[in-house]
């Protein structure tokens, strides 16, 4: 998949299924053709020597809805969560059905391996939210049966398991109560079925729960450093030690708002922002547990990267910047991997 001379890039978190399934996405064909909406199809991801990432399952609350406690949005509708995120999970298989072999969903990480070193982009099927699984877990089963091999206990709302952190600048991401007895149950079904957990999204409350609970390393896949942008959907120094001390990771989020010091929706945001947030993580948790989460699809991005295709301006600056080919592997695809080895056993 790498077309350029960097390594291939594994990315933490994309929300294309829900763009292609939406009124002008086009579809899973539109996957394969090179489009100027949105950031991620396979001609471009080739471009970019985009290899693989975690394809993100995530239902919008409804427009019409007001915001509920906290400022939230309310919880979803059971019937709803999981009509929506049958609909975007067949999209991933349907654009594995058409892919003629170029894009596997992968469920192991010797398979992982497999597709980064040939030339098939690799797809972790993840929940961003646990809002379609019942509290008898037994959605939780089936799409594990599936494929389901990531799971984010919530996205900003509250759910039956735990409660998002509410969307904040400058204020403690202390914003609501932790997990659930359902979600405590959640999190230990994840550890024995070897589900990855992540933890952005999560308030402060519902993420030291789980540091107590689980037996997996903790995994952040699109958050950054709440010491450069002191946004509640960033990790603060006492969670980023949190995840470093159980050999996780942090997959950098390239939203602008939640990069910029000052967290401003700017696209005219210069790589080197993006840049001092890896220095500052890879100082605080290790070269060995930094990645990307881009958040393509989902967010606002510097149009200096502009869409996957302008990963490689990301690499070249990282390298300028004086990380070597060693650390330039580990940050594009190899934390990732050995994350999820040590998540899913071999
Ligand atoms: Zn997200």
């Amino acid at each position: 998949m790498g077309r350029n001379a960097f390594p291939v890039v594994f990315d933490g978190h994309n929300d294309v299924l829900l763009r292609l399934g939406g009124p002008d996405g086009g579809g899973p064909g539109a996957f394969f053709e090179r489009g100027e909406k949105g950031h991620l199809d396979l001609p471009r991801a080739r471009e970019g020597g985009f290899g693989g990432g975690f394809f993100a399952v995530w239902i919008p609350s409804p427009k019409e809805q007001t915001l509920g406690t906290r400022g939230l949005p309310p919880a979803l509708d059971a019937a709803f969560a999981l009509r929506r995120s049958m609909a975007d999970t067949a999209m991933l298989f349907r654009i594995e059905d058409c892919s003629d072999g170029k894009f596997r969903v992968v469920s192991t990480a010797a398979e992982l391996q497999r597709c980064l070193d040939g030339d098939v982009m690799a797809a972790v099927l993840h929940l961003e939210g646990a809002d379609a699984i019942d509290t008898d877990l037994d959605t939780l089963h089936v799409l594990y049966r599936a494929g389901l091999r990531s799971l984010g206990l919530v996205w900003g709302r509250p759910n039956a398991f735990a409660e998002g952190v509410a969307v904040h600048f400058r204020r403690s991401p202390d914003t609501g109560p932790g997990l659930t007895e359902a979600g405590r149950e959640l999190v230990r079904a994840c550890n024995s079925l070897r589900i990855m957990i992540d933890v952005s999204h999560l308030n402060e409350r519902g993420f030291w729960d789980v540091v107590t609970l689980t037996d997996a390393p903790l995994v952040a896949s699109h958050s950054n450093a709440y010491a450069l942008c002191a946004s509640t959907r960033n990790l603060t120094d006492s969670q980023l030690d949190a995840i470093a001390a159980s050999d996780g990771m942090v997959g950098l989020n390239f939203a602008v708002n939640f990069l910029r010091e000052d967290a401003a929706r700017d696209a005219s945001t210069p790589l080197e922002v993006m840049v001092r947030q890896i220095d500052y993580l890879v100082e605080r948790v290790g070269i060995d547990r930094v990645g990307f989460g881009s958040d393509f699809d989902g967010v606002l991005i510097s149009q200096e990267i502009g869409d996957v295709s302008g990963l490689p301006k990301l690499m070249s600056a990282l390298g300028e910047h004086g990380y070597n080919d060693q650390d330039l592997r580990k940050l594009a695809h190899e934390n990732w991997v050995r994350v999820l080895r040590k998540t899913w056993g071999e």
